[in-house]
Formats: structure tokens, sequence, C-alpha cells
């Protein structure tokens, strides 16, 4: 899947910003002071007409002030003064030679000369550089404080997911009318919807129910896969209610320090209660409520976050008007403790939408963008089987993106494909160079693919093959399944090996065993992968049928120590596999060695057109024969 989230800025990055940004406004007040102050401005009077007026008849000076560097001299009546410089040339202060003329003096005379040269007074003046240097004292150590406790959330937060709130609830909240999301915003999941409409109910009217006495429900438990549109309900449900909607995902707990998640805890049910009615949203509970022996001791922390929320919950009075909604795609990894009455004890089951259910998210999200009136909705509702909600999305989101990069006004049939397939496996890739030989291997292998599944009665019908190169694949072959449905029987997974096996026989049959290309790495992985599920989880191994062997529980968090079995079953868990595995791969061979003219042309025509369509591809798939060693039944 393409992507597309921005890339975060280093942890460090900001503080040298900072830092920048301080450097320059120290420079520019430097700047402005140095051409506010008068640098070689001062009055230059010279000591000997100071003298002479302060000796004159009715010697007229009312003051005289040093202050720092500077001698100012206040007229008598006047509020200005002259000012000079303190020193003279040669360094001697002039406000001595003032001094120095009452010297000697006594009397009369004294008083008289005193009088026409007064007191000096000395004001302690600092300059605005010492001002700087007080202030900067005291700022400095300030902003190192500051930036080195920045840098450091940062970091925590970059390495922890904000794990350094020092408890504070990052809850988002979204008031009642801030993006406003109502039941008519999630597609499908009637039944869904349904049970949360009582919960709406509870948050509008809980009189109602209190009058007759009933509990009011504290927690609800949304249960299903990702995407499937939980958060989206949850928020609908603050919606159709209007009250607020504080959400926190478990995944934020997880990796705190010790005490930070149960006093984030606290602080969330704390703000959720304040605002009642209101809805606290819990995204991936499992992560902090995963039953307790399941970690062998390792998540004391989780376990006191846990905790945290049961305290709260049982602590609810029953008019507290809070109704917390925890999601999940993992109820069997829950601790039972949570499950209990007056916790979570309302279950909601949220599913992976059918194919109508399908056609209705893709015209919500469609609702707002133009398109054309030929484009098919229930066409790729119907390809997409297996898909969630957020991967429709994700679709009607990339057409829309597709549509305004190809200067198209309203969004295509084509455009649609094209989101479809990029959603699904990757960009096109036009620009990767292929040589020649590279592109022919590229046609065998996937008509090989496409023959093989053309043949075998169990496998889906081919849509579409392509040598285009996209994502990671340097072509694509699609089988879509006619309709949906729930279950597959050991047949179907037996052609899908064996199909995903026509790609790397083709490559064999037509180059040699010592010519076969990496180009088949991820098939032989998806065969690896889903051989491995048939004998472990569904119990079809030859010698271990209707035998399963789980790993425990804990197997997703330790992997090491996840093996309920033996050495001895690990053996031959491994040979039910390479059976498996084996298998495809003769059967594809058989297909493709009694198909050698169909495979060729195909190739071929791959070759020259590069794409080929369900009806292009019938006429040359009509004659491909199903030999008598590829069939099971
Ligand atoms: P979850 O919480 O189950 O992982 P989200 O609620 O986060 O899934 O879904 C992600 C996005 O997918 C939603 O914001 C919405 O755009 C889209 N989506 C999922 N389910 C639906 C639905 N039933 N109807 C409409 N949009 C949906
Ligand atoms: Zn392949």
């Amino acid at each position: 899947m393409p992507q597309t989230a921005k890339k975060k800025s280093a942890p460090g990055s900001n503080v040298f910003r900072w830092l920048a940004f301080m450097f320059l406004v120290i420079l520019s007040c430097s700047i402005i002071v140095s051409l506010l102050t008068p640098g070689d401005t001062i009055e230059k009077v010279p000591l000997s007409s100071v003298i002479s007026r302060a000796n004159d008849e009715n010697g007229d000076i009312a003051k005289i002030t040093v202050e720092g560097s500077d001698l100012k001299i206040t007229l008598k009546g006047k509020d200005h003064y002259t000012q000079i410089s303190r020193k003279d040339t040669a360094g001697t202060l002039y406000e001595q030679g003032l001094i120095d003329q009452c010297a000697g003096l006594n009397g009369d005379e004294l008083t008289s000369c005193q009088s026409k040269y007064p007191t000096i007074e000395y004001v302690e003046v600092s300059s605005f550089w010492d001002y700087a240097l007080d202030i900067a004292i005291i700022v400095v150590p300030v902003i190192i404080i500051v930036l080195f406790f920045s840098s450091m959330m940062r970091q925590a937060q970059s390495m922890n997911n904000q794990s350094m709130g020092f408890g504070k609830a990052k809850a988002k909240l979204y008031g009642p009318d801030k993006k406003r999301v109502l039941f008519t915003d999630v597609a499908g999941n009637e039944a869904a919807k349904q049970d949360l409409a009582e919960v709406v109910d509870f948050l509008k009217e809980p009189k109602k129910y209190e009058k007759l006495g009933a509990k009011i429900p504290r927690g609800v438990l949304l249960a299903g896969e990702p995407g499937t549109g939980k958060t989206l309900m949850a928020r609908a449900v603050a919606g159709e209610a209007s009250v607020p909607f504080f959400s926190i995902s478990g995944s934020e707990f997880a990796e705190m320090f010790v005490g930070v998640g149960a006093s984030r805890v606290r602080d969330l049910f704390a703000k959720a209660k304040k605002n009642a009615p209101s809805i606290i949203f819990i995204d991936e509970i499992d992560a902090v409520a995963h039953k307790r022996d399941a970690r062998g001791g390792a998540g004391r922390e989780d376990e006191q976050t846990l905790n945290q929320i049961l305290v709260e919950m049982d602590g609810f009075d029953n008019d507290s008007g809070v109704i917390v909604i925890a999601a999940t795609n993992r109820v069997d990894m829950l601790d039972k403790a949570l499950l209990r009455p007056g916790r979570f004890d309302r279950h909601v089951n949220v599913t992976l939408p059918e194919r109508k259910d399908r056609l209705d998210i893709l015209k919500v999200h469609f609702k707002n963008k133009p398109t054309e009136k030929s484009v098919n909705l229930d066409a790729l509702a119907a390809k997409t089987a297996g898909s969630s909600g957020a991967d429709l999305a994700n679709i009607a989101n990339e057409a829309a993106i597709t549509a305004a990069r190809e200067g198209h006004k309203e969004i295509t049939n084509d455009d649609l494909t094209e989101a479809f397939e990029r959603v699904a496996i990757g960009p096109e890739r036009k620009s990767k160079v292929m040589n020649d030989h590279e592109r022919k291997v590229t046609a065998y292998h996937e008509a090989g693919h496409a023959i093989v599944g053309h043949v075998l009665p169990d496998s889906d019908p081919v849509h579409k093959v392509t040598i285009i190169p996209r994502g990671h694949t340097g072509g694509v072959t699609w089988f879509l399944p006619p309709e949906d449905r729930s279950y597959k029987n050991i047949y179907e997974l037996k052609d899908i090996l064996a199909r995903a096996m026509g790609g790397r026989i083709a490559e064999k049959l037509i180059f040699g065993e010592n010519a076969i290309t990496t180009g088949a790495s991820s098939d032989l992985k998806h065969v690896a992968e889903l051989s491995k599920e048939m004998i472990v989880e569904e119990g079809m191994g030859n010698t271990t049928r209707n035998l399963v062997f789980p790993e425990t529980d804990a197997g997703y968090y330790t992997v090491a120590t996840s093996k309920p079995y033996s050495e001895k079953t690990a053996e031959l868990i491994d040979q039910e596999v390479k059976t498996l595995s084996k298998e495809a791969a003769t059967r594809a061979e058989a297909v493709l060695k009694v198909n050698k003219t169909v495979l060729d042309k195909l190739a071929e025509a791959l070759l020259k057109h590069e794409t080929l369509e369900e009806k292009e591809l019938e006429p040359l798939l009509k004659d491909a024969k199903l030999p008598a060693a590829a069939k099971l039944h």
C-alpha cells in the first residue's frame, strides 16, 4: 500500500530551530540598541567653560550628576542638561576638577563656592549591557533548561508515544458539534448500530431508565477487525447523543513509565465525569487488558493501568452519565475481569462488510466526490471481498487523487480500477526498466498463474493479467471470486497453492531449471504461509487431518516460548507443509506441460498488449485442458 504518511522530523531538529531563533532575536536586539544609543554624539563641553559658568556672578549650575561614564550638568531653571564625557583625554575624572574648585576655602568663601558647585550626585546607572547581563543571568539558564527538557520530551515522545505526559491524559476531545459523526456516516453493520442506538438513548434520557430501576450499562465492548469502523461507530454514538467524546488508545499506555498509565486513566475519567454525560473511547484495549497469565508477569505497568480502568468503572454511580466504549480486534486475548457484569458487559460485534454493505460504504465515501455517470461502484464492491471499511475509504480517496492527477473533472471507472489496484498492491511503476528478456520471463510467469488458475476447477476465475510492474511485483494476475464467501474448502485452498506455483513452474518449463528468477519469491512465500496455516490452524494435513496445533496466546507477545508441542510434532508439521507445497508444484507442472501452446500464445499476447482483461483472456484460454494428474476429485 502506498505510504502517504509524512516523515516525522528528527527529535533534535526543533531544538536547533529554537537556538537559531534565539540567536536571531539577540542579534536584532543588539542592532536596535546600537542604533538607539547615542554613540559619539555626546556634547563635548570643555571643563573650563563649565567652571567659568559656575564661577559666574550668579553661577547657574543647579546639579551635577555622574552617571556611568558621563557627567551631566543641569542648569538652574532649565530642565535640560549638558552632558560631557566624564574623562578627559588624559583619563582624569572631570568631576575631580570641579570638586577641587572649592578646595582650600573656608567660611563664607566655601559656602559661596559650594553654592556655585553643588555637591556631585553619583547615580548608579547600569548601561543596556549591564541590564542585558542581569537578564541573561536569569534567562539563559531558564532557556537552557527549557530547551533541554523539550528535547528530552520530544525524544521520549518519539520513542514511546508521549509517555512523558506525566499522567495528564492526552485524550482527544471532540465536542458535541466538532466534526460530529452520525449513524448515517456509518454504512452497513445494522445490527451493531441497533445495539448502539440503545446506548445513545441511555445517554439522552437516563431518567427514563433510572425511574424503572434499570442499571445503565457502563461499558460497551466493540469487537472487530481493524478498519471495520469501530472508532467511527463510537464517535457516532457521541454524535447522536450530542455528548463529548474522549478517546485514548491502549497502545499509548503500553509503553509508559511506571504509574503514568494509571494516573492518565484517572485524569481521563475525571475529565469525562466533569463533562458528563460523555463517552470515553479506549481503542486497542487489548494492549493493556490482555489475559494476566498470557505475558508471564512481564506487564506490571499494564496491569496497573488495567486495574485503574476497572477501579474507575466500578466507582461509577448509576447516574454518573459516563459510558466507556472499548474496541479490540482480539476479544480472545482479553482479561476476563474486564468482561464481568458492571464493566464491559455489553458486546457488539463489528464485522467485515458484505457486498451490499461495501456498496453502501463506497456510496458514503463517494458522496461528496464528483463521479462520472457510468462509474460502477457495484462492480468495485463486487471485487473487494475481504476489504474493510477503512480499505474502501482508502480506495475512494485514491480514486479522487488519481482523477486529479490525470486531470479529470470527474472520477472515471479507470480511476476506480487504478485506485483499487494501487491500494491492493501498490502504484504502477511504468518507469521501472525491464529488458526484453525480463519482460518475456514476466509474461510467461503471469501466463503460468493464469492458465493454472483457469483450468483448476475450484479456483476463482481469472479477472485480469498484466505485465506492467506495480508495487513490488513485476506483473499481476488477478483472480476474483464471483461472490462473497465466508469459508474456503480444502480443494479451493489447494488450487490457490497450485496457481501460485504456476508462475515459477512456467519459468522453469520455458527457460530451464537453472534460469528461474527471483520474481517468484512472494508467490513462494504465499505458498509457505498458506500451507502452514492449513496444517497448523485448519487440520488439513494428510496424516494430521482434523488435528490443529495452536500456538499459545502468549505467542502473540513472546514468540520464543510459544510452542506447546514437542520437537517431533514440529517435524511432522514441517513434513505436512512440505507435502502441500510439493503437491501444488506437481499439479501446476502437470497443467502447464499439457498446455504449452496456450502458454506461448498467452505470453505472446501479454508482451504485445501488456494487460489483458477478462474478455480478451477468454479466447486465449478456452483451449486449455485439465490433465488427470492435476485433478483432486
Ligand atoms: P477501527 O476503529 O475499527 O479500526 P475506524 O473506525 O478507525 O476503524 O475506520 C477507519 C475509517 O474507515 C473511518 O474513518 C471511515 O472513513 C472508514 N470506515 C470504516 N468503516 C466504515 C463504515 N462502516 N462506513 C463508512 N466508513 C467506514
Ligand atoms: Zn507470481
